[in-house]
């Protein structure tokens, strides 16, 4: 490693420390007592985001299976949530960026898919790195006549995702940041490719992207945050929030020598990633009820879910505060590479 780099490193954690010092000031949040919460929500608004969690996860949404009137309904439910926060549009045309769904086994005349895409600016719009939140608003949908609800799988990053922009709405960002609800991952991360196709989206601008799947469903009060392997310098950022996080904030399930638990590939941030874009994934454990019908909304732990909304408050306003520096680790990152490519 460079030694510039090893200075931009240690530049990256003082001021990512700054950051997190300085949102110990910020606006503290009373939240309403909630069933199965105790925990006092500082930054997010806790009981809209159960409130939608709840709502996408309920049997008339049918497992929102992509291209299904279910998962139709379920955007419209996330978009609601960013018009009556203030939340704006990302693209020009409107709310909705068309994913094309494909035919599949159990759905061989599928409706149109599309990614929601909310936009909060930051002190210069239009301009600067960009930070890009995902979470997947689809599941799987109905299957030998049961219906996979899909609460922590990925209700819970969908909702969480509005609680955060709502969030970012009261208290603004320094750059730009896009909230995306992508369409489709269950079936191959067809809504996440469909952003990263579209000419519309600034590619060159992103500097990080932040996803949520599975935020919602852990007993022993454990979120993990995968990613750091493969970009080291946010290794601060992880463990700076981890000093103070209502839960217990670990880093892992990102190299190789992991195997099925090497988490890398195995949700919507593999786009980026495969896009050389840094990556934050955020995510439980895998519990019963992955995969399975019963990944109800009365199985997720409420309190544990809220404590982790407000811990990505805090972390993407980290984040938010040293995109710059971000940023610059990208570019390096492709130069070196390039570097290295014209020198074989
Ligand atoms: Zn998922």
């Amino acid at each position: 490693m460079a030694s510039n780099t090893r200075t931009r490193d240690l530049a990256l954690s003082i001021l990512v420390l700054l950051a997190i010092l300085a949102i110990g000031y910020l606006w503290p949040r009373g939240g309403p007592s909630l069933p199965g919460v105790t925990y006092e929500a500082r930054y997010i608004d806790p009981g809209p985001m159960l409130h939608l969690a709840e709502v996408l996860s309920s049997d008339a949404l049918e497992g929102r299976g992509a291209g299904t009137p279910g998962a139709e309904a379920g955007r419209s439910f996330i978009r609601k949530r960013f018009e009556d926060t203030g939340v704006r549009p990302f693209l020009t045309s409107g709310w909705e960026q068309p994913v094309t769904i494909l035919p599949r086994k159990d759905l061989e005349d599928p409706g149109p898919g599309a990614n929601i895409l909310g936009y909060v600016a930051g002190e210069t719009p239009g301009e600067g790195p960009l930070l890009v939140i995902t979470a997947h608003s689809d599941h799987l949908g109905i299957r030998n006549g049961e219906i996979y609800n899909g609460a922590d799988d990925n209700a819970s990053g969908a909702a969480m995702l509005t609680a955060l922009a709502e969030y970012f709405v009261r208290v603004p960002p320094k750059h730009d940041i896009l909230f995306a609800a992508v369409d489709a991952e269950e079936v191959g991360f067809l809504g996440a490719r469909a952003f990263l196709r579209d000419p519309a989206i600034p590619l060159d601008r992103i500097a990080l992207n932040i996803n949520l799947d599975m935020v919602s469903r852990s007993e022993a009060g454990e979120l993990f945050a995968a990613g750091t392997y493969h970009t080291p310098a946010l290794a601060p950022l992880i463990t700076e929030t981890a000093l103070n996080a209502p839960v217990t904030l670990l880093m892992g399930h990102d190299r190789p020598e992991d195997g099925p638990n090497d988490w890398t590939s195995q949700s919507d941030h593999a786009v980026f990633h495969a896009a050389g874009i840094p990556f934050l994934y955020f995510g439980v454990e895998d519990h019963p009820g992955y995969h399975k019908p019963e990944d109800d909304f009365s199985a997720i732990t409420p309190d544990f879910y809220v404590r982790a909304g407000d811990t990505l408050a805090v972390i993407v306003r980290a984040a938010d505060a040293d995109l710059a520096n971000i940023a610059a680790h990208r570019r390096e990152i492709l130069e070196t590479a390039s570097q290295e490519e014209t020198a074989e």
